[in-house]
């Protein structure tokens, strides 16, 4: 028997239409550098997003399903975008403005992008690669930046303002089908070839629903968060939509992401939220111990992306800031879980659960996989391949071209479920702990070393900034730990003291003896630890390796 519900197609539309009416009055403020920031409010973002949308059906003639991308800042004329662009039923397609040249090239490429919207201060970036790129006609500048760059180039280009200048403020948006592209992202490619991950409006709108429940991030219109996640992070971890579900404002650092300006903005435009990698809360810890503000507005961070080292939690505790780590992935939408620990317990008592990746919440399923390919229990004990499944987790990854989706065995089940390449263990409770990533995990002698269990303690080290462990290759042990430090200003190695310092916490045949001191822990396009350079640096001997008795 069928349900007599009625069924109106989730669309983003939706959410924008909600919150530029019901919450007209929030505002994306937008950091300048110069003295008063700008800002916008979600009643003006509507008007414009309708403009927009005109611009680009009537001016540039873009067609259903196609591919407009950014190359921008998190600023409001790219949350202007975010909602254009997929309630007109073309794809937004967000590119990461830190990867490689060559990779930007395969993606857009692989898209086949035919309009880009880019930040005038970004042109240098896009400007030398558009000969490789000859699926876009049309590049669209927004904001201030030098135009010189895109003289002489075989494109069309236009000024944002001017191309919304006089079109009309509202929009009929199409009664779209729910489960057509709304977004694509692709994968950072940590971990090989860049992957394109298309979102469906339904599964944007059940996500953003997710953010906004208690258990996960719980804003509302009294709250402002501060979003240092990039907008070409997985749809800055789907905080733009959410926004617009429920009237939280949004504090955008355009491009101003370096430890000071992101002090003076939590200072002064007191955000009551925040969400970045761990990268940016070490970068902001080191500059507020030099250079004290006052960061007590948080109530709380959304902290993911990589693992969350404890000793940075209790770092921000001291702060009165409470980080509250989250996992994910481009892939997922990227919530999959949150670590808020269960209700009634004292301080002491939650630790053990803010330190975990957190807890699954309803539309996310998790299985574990053990190495014969059996589901191992939930006991907070038994290691394997963490899989998901649910409703804004993806089936396959785009085909580009060939228009068949691709599901590689390595990254989807036969039964269809997700294969994070997350290893880790699940509580009888439902609280993920991840050891590692299956490719970083350290194979000892037939044992496995969790190179982050390595970083964490490492880092817990008064005198260490940063820390990342790599496998690296044993003749007798087949592979073996090598740990690379970066020392705080004034400190000086001494790698006995580092060790012994460990032997507190991880067991003597987990003890790295391979030493190295770094300046700074090479990281990827969206600031994670990135560990094949550190291999690579490794194997070339680019490394000064100290090996302990
Ligand atoms: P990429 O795979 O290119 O790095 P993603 O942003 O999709 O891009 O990365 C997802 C991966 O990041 C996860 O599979 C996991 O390995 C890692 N990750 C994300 N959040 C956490 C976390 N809280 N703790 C540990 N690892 C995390």
């Amino acid at each position: 028997m069928l349900s007599t519900m009625q069924d109106v197609p989730l669309l983003i539309s939706r959410i924008l239409a909600h919150g530029s009416t019901i919450h007209g009055d929030s505002q994306v403020t937008t950091w300048t550098g110069e003295a008063e920031p700008h800002r916008r409010s979600f009643a003006e973002i509507g008007v414009r997003a309708a403009r927009l949308a005109h611009a680009l059906r009537d001016a540039l003639g873009v067609q259903q399903d196609e591919r407009v991308a950014t190359l921008m800042w998190n600023n409001s004329e790219h949350v202007e975008a975010y909602f254009a662009i997929p309630s007109m039923g073309a794809v937004l397609h967000t590119l990461n403005l830190r990867l490689p040249a060559e990779q930007l090239v395969f993606i857009v490429n692989h898209a086949a992008d035919r309009v880009v919207l880019v930040n005038g201060t970004l042109l240098p970036l896009l400007a030398p690669l558009l000969p490789h790129l000859p699926t876009v006609e049309h590049v669209v500048v927004v904001g201030v930046g030098d135009r010189s760059a895109l003289e002489g180039l075989d494109v069309r280009v236009h000024e944002y303002e001017e191309l919304l200048e006089g079109r009309p403020g509202h929009y009929d948006w199409p009664e779209l089908d729910e489960r057509q592209a709304a977004a694509m992202c692709y994968t950072s490619g940590t971990t090989g070839e860049p992957k394109g991950v298309v979102y469906s409006h339904r599964s944007v709108y059940l996500h953003s629903m997710q953010v906004n429940m208690t258990e996960s991030m719980g804003l509302t219109d009294h709250d402002t968060s501060l979003i240092v996640v990039p907008q070409f992070h997985v749809n800055a971890w789907g905080l733009p939509h959410a926004t617009f579900m429920t009237g939280i404002n949004m504090l955008m650092p355009d491009r101003f992401l370096q430890p000071a300006p992101l002090a003076e903005m939590i200072e002064r435009e007191k955000p009551t939220h925040a969400a970045a990698v761990p990268t940016i809360w070490q970068g902001l810890l080191a500059e507020v111990t030099a250079n004290p503000r006052d960061l007590t507005s948080m109530k709380h961070v959304t902290i993911g992306g990589a693992a969350c080292p404890p000793s940075l939690m209790e770092a921000y505790d001291k702060l009165g800031v409470r980080l509250c780590h989250a996992w994910g992935m481009t892939e997922t939408s990227p919530l999959g879980t949150m670590a808020h620990p269960p209700a009634g317990l004292t301080a002491e008592e939650e630790w053990p659960y803010r330190i975990t990746q957190g807890r699954f919440p309803a539309g996310v399923e998790a299985r574990l996989i053990g190495p014969a390919g059996d589901v191992l229990p939930w006991d907070g004990e038994s290691a394997g391949e963490l899989e998901v499944r649910g409703n804004w987790i993806a089936a396959a990854y785009y085909g580009g071209a060939s228009g068949e989706p691709l599901r590689p065995e390595d990254k989807f089940s036969a039964d269809g479920w997700l294969k994070t390449g997350d290893v880790g263990v699940i509580s009888a409770d439902g609280f993920l702990t991840l050891t590692d990533r299956a490719k970083d995990v350290i194979k000892s002698g037939g044992e496995w070393i969790s190179s982050v269990e390595l970083e964490n303690a490492l880092m817990a080290h008064p005198e260490v900034a940063e820390a990342a462990v790599v496998a690296v290759p044993d003749e007798k042990w087949g592979e073996r730990p090598l740990a690379t430090v970066v020392l705080k200003e004034g400190a000086t190695a001494d790698f006995a003291g580092l060790r012994a310092f460990l032997a507190q916490s991880i067991a003597k045949w987990q003890l790295p003896e391979r030493w190295t001191i770094v300046e700074t822990v090479p990281k990827t396009s969206v600031g994670k630890f990135d560990k094949k350079v550190i291999r690579k640096q490794y194997a070339d001997g680019d490394l000064d390796v100290t090996t302990l008795a």
